[in-house]
């Protein structure tokens, strides 16, 4: 397997060398002080990045951006709870299934693919005992960014939790918990983070923590009491990720030191807007209302598979853009503008693009 193929999918995506080179040393030991305070130092930059409010905590599990997803609903909600779930693509179903499984009570706003939710929707569940909204920042399946400023005052509003799927968004597009009223946000190691795979993380406001400390969990592995608990020593209760955790510490000291959240955020729109310009010519259509700045999903104004499109590219061009699954296999592929990626690079795939333009394979 060629590992070092351009790629410019959602995750896991290219990482910067100095993160590859410290990749290959050996994972240490853990339960140790000097891991315990990288852990500290991590948490205190994710709180930091989000705005989060003062008092606000992270926790670190071991498991995709989903163990987080479920570690989420599982923690913060019970019988008690009325819940709004949107659900806009394959990442929206994914909160619904998880809703069902653990017999929540809940009502779905299925958004049609690539629409936006507006406050016109979220207005007809007002003054209905409401206790919390579930969704995604950007729904990475259709590419749409939602208005998170718009929901949060909705949920401000009518008193209820706002739970923020950010897997694909943190550090693509700004996220303001303070601003935007987020209750809990949820992140993964391979999005925008641009790390390996294998580690989430779940930063969590008063709202959030009061919530999690008054449940009754029937887990062991999620149980958000204990990985609070272990993280005051900065802990986690089972063997983390440690090597993911490391190279976590050296991604957001780096960010920190180079402008912040804010100039990853720049340089993403920026490397969004290069590969928008680039397509202008060629028969495709931007797929959503809003687009995020992680991905541009597209579709061919020819009726070109889209499924196909990703696997001449990947077969003939050994560069990787992002297929969909499900329904939307054959509609819409992605390219991602999230991790390690310079114009130099963009500019190989547009080569690419308009190379297969020319042969009519657009
Ligand atoms: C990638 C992603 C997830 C989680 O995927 P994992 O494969 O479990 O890491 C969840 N939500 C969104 C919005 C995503 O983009």
């Amino acid at each position: 397997m060629d590992r070092n193929m351009l790629n410019f999918t959602v995750g896991p995506v290219m990482m910067d060398d100095y993160l590859l080179k410290e990749n290959a040393d050996q994972v240490p030991y853990f339960r140790t002080p000097e891991f315990s305070e990288i852990m500290l130092e991590n948490e205190k930059l994710l709180c930091e990045f989000l705005n989060a409010p003062s008092g606000s905590r992270a926790v670190f599990i071991t498991g995709s951006g989903t163990a987080s997803m479920e570690a989420s609903v599982m923690n913060f909600f019970n019988k008690d709870d009325k819940l709004l779930v949107v659900n806009g693509g394959s990442f929206g179903h994914r909160l619904v299934e998880l809703c069902q499984i653990h017999n929540l009570n809940f009502t779905e706003i299925k958004l049609e693919y690539g629409t936006s939710l507006t406050e016109d929707i979220l207005k007809k569940y007002e003054n209905s005992g409401y206790t919390g909204l579930l969704m995604q920042q950007h729904e990475t399946s259709t590419g749409v960014l939602y208005d998170l400023k718009m929901a949060g005052a909705f949920c401000k509003k009518n008193n209820m939790f706002l739970l923020v799927d950010a897997i694909s968004s943190f550090l693509a597009d700004e996220l303001d918990m303070q601003a935007m009223n987020v209750d809990a946000v949820i992140m993964g190691s391979q999005k925008a983070v641009a790390l390996p795979p294998g580690m989430s993380f779940i930063v969590m406001g008063k709202k959030a923590l009061d919530r999690v400390q008054n449940n009754n969990m029937t887990t062991m592995y999620f149980n958000l009491q204990d990985y609070l608990k272990n993280q005051e020593r900065g802990q986690t209760p089972f063997t983390p990720a440690v090597g993911v955790l490391l190279l976590l510490n050296s991604r957001l000291k780096n960010i920190k030191e180079n402008g912040g959240a804010k100039a990853v955020i720049a340089h993403t729109r920026e490397i969004a807007k290069y590969f928008r310009d680039g397509i202008k010519d060629l028969p495709f259509k931007m797929f959503p209302q809003s687009p995020a700045s992680a991905v541009t999903a597209l579709t061919s104004t020819n009726g070109k598979s889209a499924y196909d499109i990703f696997t001449k590219v990947k077969d003939e061009y050994k560069i990787f853009i992002c297929p969909n699954g499900g329904e939307l296999k054959d509609l819409i592929f992605r390219v991602g503008h999230i991790g390690s990626i310079s114009k130099e690079q963009v500019q190989v795939l547009l080569d690419a693009l308009h190379q297969m333009n020319t042969k009519g394979e657009l």
